[in-house]
Formats: structure tokens, sequence, C-alpha cells
């Protein structure tokens, strides 16, 4: 200030001298003018110089608080998003305008409007004041290059720094939540995974037919069960059965219509074991069922009421009655054995006596014991009395054959046909056996018939067709009794079904007649043309032939009609009753 003021006194009047002449009194008065205004001028710039220092001073000072404050809310902020690993945060900064603010935007479908911390540069896309905004860190890579940021940001570091943390902790929570879609993904992926595998294991487990668990599963079951109830100290039941003369079924109306029977069978064991138990399919036409807790004679009971209700799957499918049916075995622990595979056997062993005994029973293995055990004393003995019924009724059967003047020849001429019959056919032992019986003993019903009814020339009166008409009944009720030829009985049963369901005694048709039945409907009615009756002479062969084959299609199954016509032109019943 001092050096200013000399600097005025002594400049100033220098310049000047060569335009003033000066007075020289008046000369010094002019310097010490300078001298002082030079000195004034210097102490003002001095000052002004001062107050631009010390406010530039406290503006720094405010700064490096600023800074400092700015220094711990970040770090606050990182340490507390990092802890807790919640990247939704962001650094306030109360000068700092959001962008619709900045363009003074009104748009209230910009996702940034009215909200504090959302920045349009961050939005991809967004439209607000009438310019295309987004993601201009990642367009430009440089957010300063977005006229909304530097309009927000200004020259201020702490607003530069904290828009930069604020688009960070954004791109991490976005990368995050990315994340965390990528993460549910996978976690629906790995259900779905999950739940093949379980289908996957459920099917190698389940018999497919009957939607039972199979025969793998049920070993690895049983034993399970065994460990589980401590070597035996539970007593726990199996139940064994087998579907009766299955095959005959298949053989007669066809696999789809057996098949259908076993996943009936399937329904009533997985009904009966609702409330406890366990079942599955053994094999073919044998099924198991375990009840734990459950002493024999309950286990008995079970079987009693499923060997009931077996029997009803018939009717529902269009099946003769009768034609289903199944033998059971029980064996319990402690009781009949000790472990898995010995409590199997015993279940077995019953289930094979049951059949022995003639199927459609129940047997427990404990009522085995001694003489029934021994396997070929109980078939022998079995056939034995089953010879010797048999025996009995084919006397009965000639009586009346007798009775209703067939002739002899007629009749014994058909043993030859059923043979060549069943051979063609490919009926196996039992079956060629069953229709033998039947072509002979089919009409033993008749035995319940009156005479003057089976003898009548007349015409018969409607109440004598309806008694006459009773003969197959009367015919499975006797052999019933006598033995329990399942097979035998239906051939007897349905022998005069027709093949068009007009028939009796079920009305059955096509099919539905077992395959015996249908032959011998045919043989019986050859035979009976081909015999004098009451009420007209026979028939020759060729007119009796030509009846059949206008029967075949209404009355009888066609194709059985060809086969016998062509065995009866070839004579094979006589041949065949020669040769044996
Ligand atoms: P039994 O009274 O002595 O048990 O006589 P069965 O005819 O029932 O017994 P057999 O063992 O002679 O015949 C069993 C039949 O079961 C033979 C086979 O064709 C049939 N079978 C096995 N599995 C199936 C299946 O899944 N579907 C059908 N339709 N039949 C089957
Ligand atoms: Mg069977
Ligand atoms: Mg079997």
């Amino acid at each position: 200030m001092v050096t200013f003021g000399l600097a005025m006194g002594l400049v100033f009047p220098s310049i000047a001298s060569p335009f003033v002449t000066w007075d020289p009194d008046r000369k010094i008065y002019f310097r010490l003018a300078c001298l002082v205004a030079g000195l004034a001028v210097g102490s003002f710039c001095y000052f002004l110089v001062q107050i631009t220092l010390y406010q530039r001073n406290r503006m720094l000072a405010l700064q490096k608080q600023e800074l400092e404050e700015a220094k711990s809310r970040f770090g606050s902020l990182t340490h507390g998003a990092i802890e807790s690993q919640k990247w939704d945060v962001s650094f306030e900064d109360s000068r700092v305008p959001t962008c619709w603010q900045a363009k003074e935007c009104n748009q209230v479908d910009c996702p940034a409007f009215g909200r504090k911390h959302l920045r349009c540069w961050l939005i991809a896309g967004t439209y607000c004041g009438g310019e295309i905004q987004g993601r201009f860190a990642q367009k430009l890579g440089d957010c300063s290059k977005c006229d909304v940021y530097s309009q927000a940001v200004g020259e201020n570091p702490i607003s530069e720094i904290g828009e930069n943390f604020n688009s960070l902790m954004l791109a991490v929570r976005e990368k995050e939540d990315l994340l965390a879609a990528a993460n549910e993904e996978l976690k629906d992926q790995y259900i779905e995974l999950e739940l093949l595998h379980r289908q996957a294991r459920e099917m190698a487990d389940t018999d497919l037919l009957t939607g039972l668990r199979n025969h793998a599963h049920f070993q690895h079951h049983i034993r399970w069960e065994i460990d589980k109830a401590g070597q035996g100290s539970l007593p726990l039941s199996l139940i064994m059965l087998d579907l009766d003369h299955f095959k005959s079924i298949n053989d007669s109306y066809g696999h789809q219509k057996g098949d259908e029977v076993l996943k009936r069978v399937g329904k009533k064991l997985s009904e009966e074991i609702k409330s406890g138990g366990y079942a599955a399919r053994y094999g073919g036409e044998e099924f198991v069922i375990l009840l734990l807790g459950s002493v024999a004679e309950k286990a008995m009971a079970i079987a009693d009421r499923l060997r009931d209700s077996i029997k009803e799957i018939a009717d529902g499918i269009e099946l003769p009655q009768r034609a289903v049916g199944a033998s059971f075995g029980v064996a319990d622990l402690p009781e009949c054995a000790s472990d898995a595979g010995s409590l199997i056997s015993a279940a077995d062993s019953a289930l094979l006596f049951a059949k022995r005994r003639g199927r459609d029973r129940v047997a427990y293995f404990k009522d085995l014991n001694g003489t029934e055990l021994q396997e070929g004393d109980v078939e022998r003995l079995h056939n034995r009395l089953e010879g010797a019924s048999l025996q009995t009724i084919r006397a009965l059967a000639e009586a009346v054959d007798a009775n209703d003047d067939y002739t002899l020849e007629a009749s014994s001429s058909m043993d030859g046909v059923a043979a060549a019959l069943a051979e063609q056919l490919g009926l196996d032992k039992e079956q060629a056996d069953t229709l033998f019986l039947a072509s002979r003993l089919h009409d033993i019903g008749k035995i319940g018939i009156p005479g003057s009814i089976l003898r009548k020339t007349e015409k018969l009166s409607v109440e004598e067709l309806a008694k006459l008409q009773q003969h197959p009944e009367i015919g499975q009720r006797i052999l019933q009794e006598a033995m329990q030829l399942q097979d035998l009985i239906a051939a007897i049963l349905y022998h005069h079904e027709r093949w068009d369901g007009t028939g009796y005694p079920e009305r059955l048709h096509g099919q539905q007649i077992p395959l015996t039945a249908r032959i011998v409907g045919i043989m019986d009615a050859y035979r009976a043309m081909r015999s004098d009756r009451p009420y007209r002479k026979a028939l020759s062969r060729e007119n009796a032939i030509a009846e059949l084959e206008k029967g075949a299609g209404t009355q009888f199954d066609p194709r059985l009609v060809k086969k016998f016509v062509e065995l009866v032109r070839e004579d094979r019943g006589t041949k065949l009753r020669n040769a044996g």
C-alpha cells in the first residue's frame, strides 16, 4: 500500500510534468496530493485483496468440511451396504436437482419424475424434456457428456462423486437383480430336475398296468419293513393272491380284456389298503398285500373280502359271471416265518394249497401243517376225488342222453370233432379236456327237467320253454356242488348263448361267450339235428351243415362254424375216434 502511494506520488507528477508548467511551490503540493491519493488507492486495493483471500479461505474450509463429511457418509454408506449386502443406498445431496428438475420436465410417465435419486441418464430410453435420454454413462462412456448430468452436478466435486457413487450402486443393484433372477431360474430348474428324478424313480418302482408297486419294489420293501419291525417283533401279515384260470380269459376274450381285469384287481387292492397296508403286483396275475401290525385272522378276513369283491369285476366289463376269481395264501410273522424270504415262501405255499383245493378260496399257511404240506399226496388225492366225481357225472350225462333220445353215434362222434377242433384251434391240454368234458356234460342239467317236456312232440308252451331253458343253470349247480372246474362250468352254463346276444341265460354276445361254450353250442345243435327228435326225423349231414351255416353270425360264431363244417365234411370225428 505504501509502495503504491510513493509510486503514485513520484511517477504521476513526472508523467504530468511535460504537459504542465509548474510553479515550484505548487509542484510540491501536487506531489504530496499524488502521494496521498496513491496511498489511498493502495490501501483500498490492499483491503480488497485481503477480503477476497479471506472469502476464498472460508470457502476452502467449508469445502474441506463438506468433503470430510461426504467422506464419512460415503464410508458409512459403503460399509453398511457391504455389511448388509443391500445395495439400495444412495448419496443424497440437496443441491443436486434430479433430471426432471434440471430439464424442467413434468412428464409423469418419466420413471425419474418425482423421484429423488433416480437420474434419467441412468435410465435406458427415457424421454424427458423433449430429448431422448438414457444410459449416457454406457453409451458415451462419460456422464459429463450428458447436459442433464453437467447441470445437476455443476462444478461441485462432492456432487460428482455422489452421482458416480449412486450410479455405481444402481449398477450393482441391477447386477444383483440379474443374479437373483438367474438364481431363481436355477432354483426352478433344480425343482424341475428333482421332480423328473422323482418321477423316474416312481416309474421304476411302479407297475405301469395296475399302478401298484412292482416286484422289485416289493422285494425291497418287505425286507425294509421287517428290519424296521425289529426282526419279527411285530405281527406282520402277507397275503398272496393269484387269479383263477386267468389264462382262459386271455384266450377266450383277448389280452386287452385280461389287462382290464388286472387293472381292476389293482384298483380293488388299492382301495382295500387305503386304511393301511401295502400292495404290489408280484408278477403276471399274482399280487401281494403286506399288512403291518396285523395278525393272520385280520389278514384272512381282508383276503375273504377281496375274494368276493374281485368276483364283481366280471360284471363291470361284460365278462360272464364267475369268469374272474382268485385264490389266496396268507402267512404271518413271527408265527409262520422269521424273515422276508421264508414269509414269501409260506404265503406262496398257502396259495398253492388254495389252488389245489379247487381255487376261489383263502388258505392260511399254518393250517397246511402235516399232510397238506406233502404236495404230491394232496394233488393225487384231489385228482382222485375229481376223477370220481367226473365218472359219476358222466354216468348221469349218459342217462340224460338216453332220456333225450340222442343217438349214441351222434353223441360219440362229437368227441372226435371236439378233439380235432381243439387241435386246430391250438387249445392247450386243459382247455381241450374242458371241451371234451363239456361236449359230454353240457346237457347234464336236463336231469332237472321233466321227461314230459323233454320228449314232448308238440310245440312247447311258454312256461315249458322257460323251464327247459333252465337246464344250463341246473347243470352249473350240479357241477358246482361236485367240483370246482370253473372252465367246464362256464362252458355248460353258456352253451345256449347266441353270437348275436339273443340266447340264454345271460344274453352274452360274440367273444363274451367263452370259447368252449361257443364250440359246445355248435356241436350240440349239430348233434340234435343229426338225431331223431320227438318232433322231427334226423336231418341229413348236408342239411344239418346248411342249417349251421344259416345260423353262422347270428346263432353261432361264424369262424367256428367254418372250422366245424370242414371237420365234419372230412369226417374227422370218426377218423379220430377210430384212431383213438
Ligand atoms: P390258475 O388258476 O392255475 O392260476 O390258472 P391261470 O390260467 O390263472 O394261470 P397260468 O399261470 O396258467 O396263466 C397265467 C396267465 O396270465 C398267462 C399269461 O398269459 C397271463 N398274463 C400274465 N401277465 C399278463 C398281463 O400283463 N396281461 C395279460 N392280459 N395277461 C397276462
Ligand atoms: Mg392264475
Ligand atoms: Mg399265476
